[in-house]
């Protein structure tokens, strides 16, 4: 299986309850990411109209910030708080 269908489970599962057609983007800090064939932790942005960001390793100290600026360019509706989808 490859990474989309990892991510679309989770996206799905994750997504109940959010509002159709909407554009709320939450930051995710994955720290377990081993579907990613690694151990490096890493962020990444995920809306709720499925579009995801490019994944930024927990190494690069921007990390967040870049995936933050990612976020707001998708969509203004981005979530302050910080998500841990695997925990
Ligand atoms: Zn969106």
């Amino acid at each position: 299986m490859g990474i989309s269908g990892v991510w679309g489970s989770f996206l799905r599962r994750g997504r109940a309850g959010a509002p159709a057609g909407g554009h709320l983007v939450e930051i995710w800090h994955v720290r377990y990411a081993r579907e990613r064939g690694q151990d490096v932790p890493y962020f990444i942005a995920s809306c709720s109209c499925e579009w995801i960001s490019d994944a930024h390793d927990e190494a690069d100290p921007r990390a967040e910030e870049r995936v933050r600026e990612a976020a707001r360019a998708h969509s203004p509706d981005v979530a302050e708080s910080m998500t841990y989808p695997l925990d």
